[in-house]
């Protein structure tokens, strides 16, 4: 078994943002991320300051907002086309999920699709879907594909069974992977909570992909002998013998599928920290279109 750890991975993807930096730097240019949070949420915060301290380690301009759970639909939607309206800003990060008086999908399409380096507005969305190169990918999935291709496993005509049916990981993932580019040409089966037979579905595939946020909800009987499995999952759940109190887990059984994988990725230390990585590259990316480069 094969563990395809996000690290150095990531680490390839920070070497071409760099290189792309300063051919920016010598045009004069900076790229800028703003990322804007709202409340307190503590998984939110520690996100939030992932992204910020990323930025900063990388020389680029990084801007944190932090707003009140008590923010009115209004206000956000100001700050948004202020940031929009920066030069210095090249990408817009807002931190889900919003508190529930927001209305998500209002802030989401007042982004500018230019900075929506996060991919989910509709005009991103469209241009995945249509295999436009000049889109943004949501950073998860488009992580994932990272992943795999960095790692060497062919996708082209492999069935892969995405389990979740998100925008931000699950859908995305299944239109990247179906797409024509490198790490696509799958054929893809998107599975989900009205799926039946779950456990026979999964077991179609080379490659699976689970995103259900149920911690370690796939096991065994969900992977067959030889499968490829990418755990998008981040559970925290509780483990007295640690000093915390708690542990990070995935939506895969790690211990009872490992072994019967090729390769696997684990939680931590997976897909998570190719997230922040796409991110910056989404970034960096939009300061290159924005400045013509
Ligand atoms: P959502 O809750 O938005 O989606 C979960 C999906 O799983 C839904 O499509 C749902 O089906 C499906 N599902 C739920 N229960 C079952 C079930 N019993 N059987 C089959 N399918 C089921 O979650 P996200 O997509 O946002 O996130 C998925 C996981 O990925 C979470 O663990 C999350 O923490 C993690 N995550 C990790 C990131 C990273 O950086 N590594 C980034 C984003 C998310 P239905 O649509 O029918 O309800």
């Amino acid at each position: 078994m094969k563990l395809i750890e996000g690290a150095p991975i990531a680490e390839t993807v920070y070497r071409e943002c760099l290189a792309s930096f300063a051919e920016l730097k010598a045009a004069g240019h900076l790229p800028g991320l703003a990322v804007v949070l709202v409340g307190e949420d503590p998984a939110s915060k520690a996100y939030v300051a992932a992204k910020d301290a990323k930025c900063r380690e990388l020389g680029m301009h990084s801007v944190k907002i932090e707003k009140p759970a008590s923010i009115s639909q209004a206000e956000l939607l100001a700050e948004i086309d202020r940031l929009n309206a920066d030069p210095a800003i090249h990408g817009i990060l807002v931190q889900m999920p919003l508190p529930a008086h927001l209305d998500t999908d209002e802030v989401i399409r007042r982004i500018d699709p230019a900075k929506d380096v996060d991919g989910l507005h509709p005009v991103n969305l469209g241009k995945l879907a249509m295999e436009d190169p000049s889109g943004f990918a949501p950073c998860t999935p488009a992580g994932c594909q990272r992943m795999l291709v960095e790692s060497g496993i062919e996708t082209a005509g492999k069935n892969v069974v995405i389990v979740g049916r998100s925008l931000l990981v699950g859908k995305s993932l299944a239109l990247l992977m179906m797409g024509k580019g490198r790490g696509g040409n799958a054929t893809v089966t998107v599975a989900h909570s009205r799926t039946r037979g779950l456990a026979s579905v999964a077991r179609g595939a080379d490659i699976l992909v689970a995103a259900v946020g149920i911690p370690r909800y796939l096991g065994a009987d969900h992977v067959r002998e030889g499968a490829v499995v990418i755990d998008v999952g981040i559970n925290r759940i509780a483990d007295a013998s640690r000093k915390s109190g708690s542990r990070l887990v995935g939506d895969v059984d790690f211990d009872a599928v490992a072994e019967r994988c090729e390769a696997i990725t684990p939680v931590p230390g997976g897909v998570g920290k190719m997230t922040i990585a796409m991110l910056m590259a989404n970034t960096v990316r939009a300061c290159r279109m924005r400045v013509g480069l």
